[in-house]
């Protein structure tokens, strides 16, 4: 399958731009998968209208989009969808994140339900899009299910987003402030198979994590001032000092899909976890195997 990303940090973009990158993306991917395929963006809920509600620490609440069959259904539903909500597609944000899937089904038919972004359930805590197969996530889903955990979808993929709540909410509850990537990294530590995953959730808005073992996944950075090393290979992360200047940014199986963009792009390593946050982009390694802290591997200020 494929999985895209795009974030753009200090520079507006229209909702409606941001859908077409994460559409165009999944169109350029479409050859790896076409059975269903997701996006998910942020909604217009105020973090302080969420707090009213009900949700444990919910802040704004993803919007999931997914769709049986080609591409183009899902962006017929797309805009569809986004007319009936009477989403205002002329809103521009300066900061957003948003992710997205075409899927080839392993685990569960092709059907909405099954498609990705996958979520850990109500508020769409945490999201995630998956390339690849989970194969111990029979056992995951049975220890979730026993502490509570409802299951949507057939998916090997769906103990991920769940399994990212549990740890999230096993911290909250012993008063630990936990970073998106700790989340992750807990995750990753439980997880057996392949997979290049991308996370997103209201409780880091305006972050990513993507991290990968087994599948390709490739990070690209488009600099929006002359000052990149436009051209070059993304070897050099010290001419990627760019600290606080408007940036788009990419995450993508493939780099058919980021070409269009940036010619600057890194291959991420596997058990890497890569986190942008605030436009910088962190890169975590760690030992699978020992119960040890992640170390940075490579600081990336972009
Ligand atoms: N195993 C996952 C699923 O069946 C992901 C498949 C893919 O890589 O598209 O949903």
């Amino acid at each position: 399958c494929g999985i895209f990303a795009y974030l753009n940090y200090n520079v507006q973009r229209e909702r409606r731009y941001i859908l077409e990158v994460l559409l165009n993306g999944l169109r350029r991917l479409e050859y790896r998968g076409y059975d269903s395929s997701g996006v998910a963006i942020d909604s217009d809920l105020h973090p302080a209208e969420a707090s009213r509600n009900e949700a444990p620490y919910a802040s704004v609440s993803p919007l999931v989009f997914r769709q049986e069959g080609k591409i183009e259904s899902l962006v017929g539903s797309v805009y569809s969808e986004v007319d009936a909500m009477e989403l205002n597609l002329e809103k521009a944000f300066s900061v957003h994140a948003g992710i997205a899937h075409t899927r080839w089904a392993t685990h569960g038919v092709p059907s909405p339900r099954n498609s990705h972004p996958q979520s850990s359930g109500t508020w769409n805590e945490f999201i995630v899009v998956h390339n690849g197969i989970i194969t111990n996530y029979e056992v995951l889903k049975e220890t979730l299910i026993r502490n509570g955990f409802t299951f949507e979808s057939e998916t090997d993929t769906e103990v991920i987003p769940k399994l990212a709540k549990f740890v999230f909410d096993k911290a909250h509850e012993a008063g630990q402030t936990v970073t998106f990537s700790q989340v992750v990294i807990e995750v990753m530590r439980q997880l057996e198979g392949a997979y290049a995953l991308i996370f997103k959730s209201p409780h880091y808005p305006n972050e990513l994590i993507a991290c990968k073992r087994g599948s390709t996944l490739i990070l690209g950075v488009k600099e929006l001032t002359n000052i990149s090393n436009n051209g070059a290979l993304f070897q050099d992360v010290k001419a990627l000092t760019t600290n606080g200047q408007p940036k788009e940014l990419f995450f993508s199986s493939d780099l058919c899909a980021i070409v269009e963009h940036t010619k600057n792009y890194l291959a991420i390593e596997d058990n890497e976890v890569v986190h942008i946050k605030d436009g910088c982009v962190s890169v975590l390694k760690f030992d699978y195997d020992k119960e040890k802290p992640a170390s940075v591997q490579r600081a990336l200020s972009v």
